[in-house]
């Protein structure tokens, strides 16, 4: 008889040392079982140990004893006019998260959930009003990108587009570094040639600016780093983003640019929603110019996504192509985030989930934010 599965490891989620100790001590078996289980279920998107026919009949069914691998449960998948894809997954009876693909010719870009909510609360984002539930798990982390594999390969098997997740974005729910321990194993396993096999510029992670743990990053893990500014000066900031209270423009700065030179990398995308008559006056395109310019920094404009209660409304395009230029003219490299999923309220800043008996409940807010999120990483 199968022991029940609360008592078995779940192998999603265990990066490759893990999953090594895991098969050593539990089995007696060398590394390389570890790396033929990794190659399942990853890569193949195994979730049953019988279908794995080059490992023993005898150690598949000890597997199936001591271990399972387990993934999230889809409650709903809504597919927008313009091919992108949002899943809402069931973390718990009363709790859900979204996790979003969205699909461009070149690419396919997964932005997913790090937390059940967020305890962040940015005045302008949805996520925020419902609060901070509690933390993802690795395989709850990881389980999003297996099941958006899954789901596509099975869209395309039924006749729709192939598409493929090449970039995976940490700008679903919740604030990734403020869940390090279980959002750098996923990394690991994103980017492990066993794992995903993704290179580290294709993997971002999204920060509303947690000082302390910019610097912890950047000895832990080495992906792109995205940050959400905002705006130019700590005024502004303090009311839109709050950590700011705690960690001031100047503080954050220094820690990104400390990322980029441990890591070695090209630079930090600094993300700035365009909010109409806050932050999109000329004058703060030439205040964040300043701060910017001569730094390894790229800029990404994200209009608005607006979302029931919210007391803020988009910039208008003239006012957002204006910021753009300034920047530009000042010599700061600055796009525009295209929208992309409103419809389904997939658009960054949108996100919201809860599940309650069975039945999705609309928090009165979007995902939004997910998808132009995705821009971030051009
Ligand atoms: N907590 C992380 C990642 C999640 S949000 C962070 O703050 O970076 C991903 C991006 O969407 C962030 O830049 C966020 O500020 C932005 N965003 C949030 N609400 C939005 C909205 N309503 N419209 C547009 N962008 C929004």
């Amino acid at each position: 008889m199968t022991s029940p599965a609360a008592e078995r490891v779940n192998l999603l989620g265990l990066p490759r040392a893990e999953l090594e100790s895991f098969v050593a001590e539990r089995h007696g078996a060398k590394p390389f079982r570890a790396r033929q289980l990794m190659k399942w279920i990853y890569r193949r998107g195994a979730s049953g140990f019988d279908e794995m026919t080059d490992l023993a009949r005898d150690f598949r069914a000890q597997l199936g004893e001591s271990a399972r691998i387990s993934v999230p449960q889809i409650v709903t998948c809504q597919v927008s006019a313009d091919g992108t894809r949002k899943w809402m997954l069931r973390m718990d009876e009363a709790q859900g998260i979204e996790t979003v693909f969205i699909p461009e010719p070149d690419r396919g870009t997964l932005c997913i959930s790090s937390q059940v909510g967020c305890a962040m609360d940015c005045s302008f984002c949805a996520t925020a009003q419902q609060g901070f539930n509690r933390n993802l798990g690795v395989a709850e982390i990881v389980g999003q990108v297996w099941l958006a594999r899954r789901e596509l390969a099975a869209a395309a098997a039924a006749g729709g587009p192939a598409a493929q997740v090449t970039n995976i974005v940490f700008m679903g729910m919740g604030e990734p570094l403020a869940n390090l321990r279980n959002v750098v194993p996923a990394m690991r396993i994103f980017l492990d040639d066993l794992g995903y096999d993704l290179s580290r510029r294709r993997v971002t992670l999204s920060t509303s600016g947690l000082v302390p743990q910019i610097y912890r990053l950047a000895e832990e893990c080495n992906v792109a780093l995205a940050v959400s500014l905002h705006a130019p000066t700590d005024e502004l900031r303090d009311q839109l983003v709050p950590i700011n209270r705690k960690h001031p423009i100047a503080e954050l700065l220094a820690a990104c640019w400390h990322y980029i030179e441990r890591q070695n990398g090209r630079s930090v995308t600094f993300e700035y929603v365009m909010l109409d008559g806050v932050n999109d006056r000329p004058e703060q395109a030439r205040q964040l110019a300043r701060l910017l310019r001569g730094r390894p920094a790229k800029l990404n404009l994200i209009p608005f996504n607006p979302f029931p209660g919210t007391r803020y409304r988009r910039s208008p395009d003239h006012a957002i192509l204006r910021f753009r230029d300034i920047l530009n003219e000042m010599g700061v490299i600055a796009t525009i985030r295209r929208t992309r999923g409103d419809d389904i309220d997939a658009a960054c800043g949108q996100l919201a989930g809860r599940v309650e008996d069975r039945v999705l409940v609309r928090l009165g807010s979007k995902l939004g934010g997910a998808a132009s999120a995705a821009g971030a990483v051009r």
